[in-house]
C-alpha cells in the first residue's frame, strides 16, 4: 500500500493511505532512516495486537525517492526530520531577540535542498520592537529574500477583510481593528495562507518566536490531531515528537519539527557552505588564494567586497560562524 509518513514518533510513524486511512507503522530494523513526508510502501502486519506491544500495524518496506530532506542535529547526533519539504518558513520575531545565525543556516539548507524561503517577521503588532528586528533583516531583503510581517495574535488580516467586504456591506468596516499610531497596518495569520499554497513549507523558528500561536491560529484543530495521534499510537513513553505534517488543502501541507531550532549542516562541505550564503556568488572564486577561507587572508574579494559595502559585514561574519563549526 501506497502512502505518506505524517508523523513520527519516536522510531514509530504515522501514515496516510491514499484511501484517507491513517496507520501507524514500524521500519524495518533498527535504523530509523524515515522521515515525516516521505513517500512510502507498506505492508500490513497481521493485527495490532501481535506481539511488539506498540501497537504498530504496518510495517514500511519501501522509501520512494526524494525531492529534498532536512537533518536535524545537535552536538552529538544527526537525525532525518523531514522529506519532499519544498519551502521552508523561518519564524522570527520583533521580541525577543531572534538569531540570525539560525536564520543563516535555515538559508543555507534551503540553498542545499533547492527549496523556497520565506522569512516570518511575527509580533508586528508590537511597533518598536517590529522596528528594530525590520532593521536587523534589511540585508536579508536586499539580497532578495521574501519577508512577510505579520502578528500570529491576529487571526485575520486587515486586508483580507477589505477585500472581501463587499461595498454594499460597507458597515462592517467598523469591525475592523483600528490602525496603529503611525498607520501601519499589522498583518494577521492569513496574510500567510498564500504563501503557502502548493507547497510541503516547514516551519522553523526558535522557541518564543511564536510558532505555536502560529500554527494554532493556522490549524485551530492541529493540537487535538497531535494528542489523537498520540494515544492512538499509545505513545506515552515517546513524548518528543520530532515532527508533523497537516494538510492545509489538497496542494499544501505544514510540517511542524517541534523542538527542531536548526537543521544540521554537518554534511555541507565548505564550498556547499559558501554557496548557501548566496550573494557571495559573484566573488566566489576571484580571491587570490584558491583555498581562501575568507577570514585573513590577503587579496580576499569577499572581504573587499564588504569594505566597499557590497556585502554586509554581518553575513561575513555568521558565514565564518557557521563554516568554522
Ligand atoms: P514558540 O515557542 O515559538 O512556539 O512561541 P509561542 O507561540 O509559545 O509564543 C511565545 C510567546 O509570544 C507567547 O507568550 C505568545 O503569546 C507570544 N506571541 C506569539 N505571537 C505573538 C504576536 O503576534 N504578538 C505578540 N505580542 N505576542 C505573541
Ligand atoms: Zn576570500
Amino acid at each position: 500500500m501506497h502512502g505518506q509518513v505524517i508523523a513520527a514518533f519516536g522510531r514509530q510513524y504515522l501514515v496516510h493511505l491514499d484511501d484517507g486511512s491513517e496507520i501507524a507503522c514500524l521500519t524495518r530494523g533498527k535504523k530509523s532512516e524515515v522521515a515525516c513526508g516521505d513517500v512510502v510502501e507498506i505492508k500490513r502486519t497481521a493485527d495490532a495486537s501481535s506481539g511488539n506491544g506498540t501497537g504498530a500495524q504496518g510495517v514500511i518496506e519501501h522509501i520512494a525517492p526524494r525531492r529534498s530532506l532536512l537533518h536535524r542535529s545537535d552536538a552529538f547526533r544527526e537525525k532525518l526530520i523531514a522529506a519532499n519539504v519544498t519551502q521552508i518558513i523561518v519564524v522570527v520575531a520583533a521580541e525577543p531577540s531572534f538569531s540570525d545565525e539560525l536564520l543563516a543556516r535555515c538559508l543555507v539548507a534551503a540553498f542545499d535542498q533547492k527549496l523556497d524561503v520565506l522569512i516570518v517577521l511575527n509580533k508586528c503588532d508590537l511597533p518598536d520592537a517590529a522596528a528594530a528586528a525590520r532593521k536587523r533583516l534589511i540585508p536579508y531583503t536586499a539580497i532578495g529574500y521574501r519577508v512577510l510581517e505579520l502578528s500570529a495574535k491576529n487571526p485575520t488580516s486587515p486586508s483580507t477583510l477589505e477585500n472581501t467586504v463587499q461595498p454594499a456591506s460597507r458597515k462592517l468596516e467598523g469591525r475592523l481593528p483600528p490602525l496603529p499610531e503611525g498607520g501601519r497596518i499589522v498583518e494577521g495569520v492569513d496574510a500567510l495562507r498564500p504563501f503557502l499554497h502548493g507547497h510541503t513549507s516547514v516551519l522553523v523558528g526558535q522557541s518564543g518566536m511564536g510558532k505555536s500561536t502560529l500554527i494554532n491560529a493556522l490549524l485551530p484543530d492541529a493540537q487535538a490531531a497531535t494528542r489523537e495521534i498520540s494515544s492512538a499510537l499509545d505513545s506515552g513513553k515517546h513524548t518528543t515528537t520530532h515532527a508533523r505534517m497537516y494538510r492545509i488543502d489538497t496542494s499544501s501541507n505544514l510540517i511542524d519539527c517541534p523542538g527542531v531550532q536548526a537543521f544540521g549542516l554537518h554534511h555541507l562541505s565548505f564550498g556547499g557552505i559558501e554557496q548557501g550564503f548566496v550573494e557571495f556568488a559573484q566573488y566566489l572564486g576571484q580571491c587570490r588564494f584558491h583555498d581562501c577561507h575568507h577570514a585573513h587572508e590577503p587579496g580576499c574579494a569577499l572581504r573587499k567586497a564588504v569594505t566597499e559595502g557590497k556585502i554586509d559585514g554581518r553575513r561575513l561574519e555568521l558565514f565564518q560562524q557557521i563554516a568554522g563549526k
